[in-house]
């Protein structure tokens, strides 16, 4: 097909967008992005050096000061701007988006890219809406005032499983609050980072206050999470990563949130319409391939739908249409890549000593062989202390698993060590309130899977993290809280003193 993006020559100038400029990287490593669907390079970018990191810090640092003092209106004005550029632009961002990652056409354009643009509308609108106590008199001789203040420089890493939407989850409450930023995308999707913060400075972002550098984990990673000079991290990707980024950060006393793997339980109660949570199950699990952190993983079906429940999988998760991204009758694209793909097959290939492959289970004969594509895969009988159970796959893979007290539905759904989100299916709404309310994650959906919304909080508990993104929760993360008291009496002897002074005058 015509590339209607020319992606080489669209960066031509280099993957990095330090100071409101693309320029190369220095590290002398180059690095390709990669078409998914058909294993063809379609960008060669040097990348980033710890140096390059070292000059995005400091665009950062210099644009720090100006853009924490322009008032809330002004850098709202702003967003509001870049939400305008966004939705003009939204056809290139959808392109690109499917090009680096293969995610079907229609999910980036329905999907990925008008989040990023409504996010952008939410911070615009909250950049206006810092929240805390009135200012008064909480102590008799003294008068208390909260302010909210940017904190300075954020380093931020991100995944490829969302490359837009993740560098906008990071890149906005921070910049809203006032603060810079630099954002290390992750460097085989690192296109469309770089777009969004060219289009930041297209509509009126000042220089320095977006920055990306396209670099490997190990070495600018490390680095921006080490600088002394970044304040925050904020880091979205596997949990294993997570404990590296947060022993780095310690040392430097930075403030941390971490937004980490998944493995969400599906818990089909024995009242739940069949139908829904058949539908619910078949996309929830394959959702951009099922490389989504709260993708559903881990089916828990009530005994008596159990067999009608898997029947239903298997027959649904057959119709999918595995294809060419751009299609937009695909429904399914292939994985990010063929690394990656065969370390989803691994799992399964574990699993089929002891477990049953009900569908799926390998990747697609004919004219797909070129891609990195996976057949819609749905497991029944492993056990629930099974690396297929336990383990996160991010893949197109769903485990269904049978229980029959509701109390032991509940406890199978919180038995692993993630947190990050999970869904309630029955049609009684005591049965639900208990689930919901006794399930260890950062996101309970009822009768639904995957809905997620710019004004509403999106993170983890336990393994998956700490902190949160999108909606006010995260704008507040991004500000630090200053207490300022006046002392309203005008005497050289306050009351307290006497804790020093006892009773001398
Ligand atoms: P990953 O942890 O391998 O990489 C994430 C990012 O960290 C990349 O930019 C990578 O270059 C960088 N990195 C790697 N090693 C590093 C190091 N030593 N120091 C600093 N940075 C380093 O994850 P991935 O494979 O890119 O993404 C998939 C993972 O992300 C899954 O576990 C998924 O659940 C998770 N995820 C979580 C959320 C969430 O909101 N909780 C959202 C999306 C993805």
């Amino acid at each position: 097909m015509v590339d209607p993006f020319q992606v080489q020559e669209r960066f031509a100038a280099g993957a990095q967008f330090i100071g409101g400029q693309l320029r190369p990287g220095t590290s002398g490593r180059t690095q390709d992005v990669v078409n998914p669907a058909t294993g063809e390079p379609v960008l060669s970018y040097e990348l980033a050096s710890t140096a390059d990191v070292d000059a995005a810090v400091a665009a950062a640092a210099a644009a720090f000061p100006g853009w924490a003092g322009a008032t809330p209106g002004e850098r709202s004005d702003a967003l509001h701007r870049f939400a305008a550029v966004l939705a003009e632009e939204a056809g290139d961002f959808a392109y690109a988006e499917s090009l680096q990652c293969g995610k079907p056409i229609k999910l980036s354009t329905e999907f990925d890219v008008p989040g990023t643009v409504d996010n952008t509308a939410f911070f615009a609108g909250a950049a206006r809406h810092l929240e805390g106590v009135s200012a008064g008199e909480y102590s008799a001789d003294h008068t208390s005032y909260v302010r909210r203040e940017a904190i300075g420089v954020v380093g931020s890493i991100a995944p490829w499983n969302y490359p837009l939407q993740m560098a906008a989850w990071k890149i906005l409450p921070a910049v809203a609050a006032g603060n810079t930023i630099v954002l290390k995308p992750a460097e085989i999707t690192p296109l469309t980072s770089l777009m969004f913060a060219e289009a930041a400075r297209r509509a009126g972002l000042p220089d320095g206050v977006v920055n990306i550098v396209s670099g490997a984990g190990r070495d600018a990673g490390e680095h921006l999470v080490g600088h002394p000079d970044v304040v925050m991290t904020s880091f979205t990707g596997s949990t294993a990563v997570g404990k590296r980024v947060a022993e780095i950060a310690t040392g430097t006393v930075k403030r941390l949130h971490l937004e980490l793997g998944g493995k969400a339980p599906f818990l089909v109660f024995d009242d739940a319409d069949l139908e829904a949570a058949v539908n619910g199950a078949v996309a929830g699990s394959l959702i951009n391939s099922g490389q989504d952190c709260t993708a559903a993983t881990r089916a828990y079906v009530q005994r008596p739908l159990y067999d009608a429940f898997v029947a239903g999988v298997a027959e649904l998760m057959g119709t999918v249409r595995l294809g060419d991204p751009f299609d937009p009758a695909t429904d399914l694209g292939p994985l990010i890549s063929h690394t990656h793909r065969d370390r989803v097959a691994g799992f399964v290939e574990r699993a089929r000593g002891h477990a049953r492959i009900v569908t799926g289970g390998a990747a697609p004969r004919g004219e797909l062989t070129n891609g990195a594509y996976y057949l819609p895969t749905l497991i029944a009988g492993a056990a629930q202390d099974s690396e297929i159970v336990q383990s996160e796959i991010f893949g197109p893979v769903l485990v269904v698993l049978p229980f029959d007290a509701d109390d032991e539905g509940i406890r199978l759904a919180n038995d692993t060590p993630y947190g990050l989100a999970a869904s309630v299916w029955s049609r009684d709404v005591y049965r639900t309130g208990r689930a919901t309310r006794e399930i260890k994650a950062g996101c309970v959906w009822v009768n639904d899977h995957i809905p997620i919304i710019s004004d509403l909080p999106h993170g983890g508990y336990k393994a998956s993290g700490y902190g949160k993104d999108m909606s006010a929760y995260s704008f507040e993360e991004y500000t630090q809280v200053k207490h300022v008291m006046y002392d309203n009496t005008a005497v050289p002897r306050k009351d307290w003193h006497r804790t020093i002074f006892g009773d001398r005058p």
